[in-house]
Parts: structure tokens; sequence; C-alpha cells
């Protein structure tokens, strides 16, 4: 009776970021036999390409977006706010039929970031927040954590495998 997870896709391989890159976490794409993976990568859900220029949310985070106080905007300036959202709108979709125990959500992302994203500024530097597609799926009452949350609590979580 395993865990069912549902977890950023540039986490398990996919090359979906928006440079055409993954961020592939060993233990995350080694789950056979150990949990059930739901991918989700809220950026392709949304309908943009890959690659294509990255975004960041601006004067806010994911949860001042929902509230209209706040904007996705890429590196060449074109608001993308309205993808960004219909791509959380489809994860949460997707959280609804599965009901996982748990969403591992890509650190940072303006989509995907749970408690840091960037800053709107694309200088690297962090602010504090949720992306927008968190701050939803936050909202509907998932349990989130990041990769890196993951890591240090998968025994916990996946129950001991021997
Ligand atoms: S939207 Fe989320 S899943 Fe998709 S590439 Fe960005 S961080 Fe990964």
């Amino acid at each position: 009776m395993g865990k069912k997870l549902m977890v950023s896709a540039c986490l398990l391989g996919k090359p979906c970021r928006y440079d055409g890159g993954s961020k592939s976490v060993a233990e995350l794409c080694d789950m056979k036999g150990k949990a059930e993976i739901i991918p989700f990568c809220p950026e392709c859900a949304g309908g943009l390409p890959i690659p294509r220029p990255p975004a960041e949310i601006q004067h806010g985070s994911g949860e001042d977006v929902w509230k209209g106080q706040a904007r996705v905007v890429d590196k060449n300036g074109v608001d993308r706010t309205e993808a960004f959202c219909e791509g959380a709108r489809k994860s949460l979709d997707l959280f609804r039929r599965h009901q996982p125990d748990w969403v591992i959500a890509k650190a940072n992302s303006p989509s995907c970031g749970l408690g840091h994203i960037y800053d709107g500024r694309f200088s690297g530097s962090l602010r504090p927040g949720n992306g927008v597609t968190t701050a939803l799926l936050l909202e509907a009452g998932a349990r989130v954590m990041t990769e890196n949350q993951f890591l240090e609590a998968r025994d916990q979580i996946l129950g001991k495998q021997n």
C-alpha cells in the first residue's frame, strides 16, 4: 500500500523547464514499487512551449497573483499570468482527481516554488512566497514539500523500505 506522490515533472527527468532541461532527483526517478507517482508541469499544462523565456512573479507571490495584485512576466516583458493560472487550475484538477498524500514541488519556481520564489528581477535573488500553482494547491488543502524537504523526510514519507 504505497504512498501517492504528485511530483513536478522536471524533478522526474522530464525536459520541461524553460531552458529545455530538467532537474532530475534520482531518489524521485527511482520510485518503482515504493510510491505511485503522478507527474505535473503547470507551465506546460498552461500551454507554454519548451523552451520558453524564463518568467517570474513581479511585485508579489503566487497568492498575490490570485488576488489580482501581482503578475507573471517573462524576461521579454510579456505578461504570462493567464498561462500560469491556467496551468495551476489544471494541476488542481489533477490533485483533486488523484488525491495524493504529498505534492513534491520544485523549489523556487514561479509555478511550483514553496516558501521562496525568485523575486521578479531575474537576478537569481529569492523572496518569501509560493509559486502560482503551489499557492492554489495549498489553498485546496494539499500537503506540499520541496525536493530537498522530501529527501530529508523520505523514510518517514515512504515508510522504511527494508
Ligand atoms: S512548472 Fe514546475 S514542473 Fe514545470 S518545469 Fe517549472 S518547476 Fe518544473
